[in-house]
């Protein structure tokens, strides 16, 4: 099962994650044309290949290790990481919608500092 990134990226981004993965597997990197635009990083799950160095290094807590792991709260964002191509605009566009549509239905946890969000999602 792929590992997921979920919304503590939204407001950090910071790539720690991609400077330890051994696969190139999450996009978009910084240089990738999409990474200004978008709104978090995302794991291609069929290149991920489970082996966990991504999830230490993450500052907030973002990566869970499989869907099945991720919060309800947050389980449209397997989707997000599923379809995100890097470099195809549509998949792009469609994994950004979700994201925002997650935004706006969550926004008492977005207001969340990005550090504090995994607990408040638990919690
Ligand atoms: S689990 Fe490993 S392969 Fe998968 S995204 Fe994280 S660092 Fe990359
Ligand atoms: S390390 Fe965490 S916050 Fe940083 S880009 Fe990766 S998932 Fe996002």
């Amino acid at each position: 099962m792929p590992f997921i990134i979920t919304d503590p990226c939204i407001g950090t981004k910071d790539s720690a994650c991609v400077d330890v993965c051994p696969v190139d597997c999450i996009h978009p990197r910084k240089d990738e044309p999409e990474f200004a635009a978008t709104t978090m990083l995302y794991i291609h799950p069929e290149e991920c290949i489970d082996c966990g160095a991504c999830v230490p290094a993450c500052p907030v807590t973002a990566i869970y290790d499989s869907p099945e792991s991720v919060p309800a709260s947050q389980k449209e964002l397997v989707e997000a990481n599923a379809v995100y191509r890097a470099g195809d605009a549509g998949a792009v566009a469609q994994a950004e919608a979700i994201v925002q549509q997650h935004v706006q239905a969550h926004a008492d946890l977005m207001a969340v500092p990005p550090a504090e969000r995994a607990v408040a999602h638990a919690g």
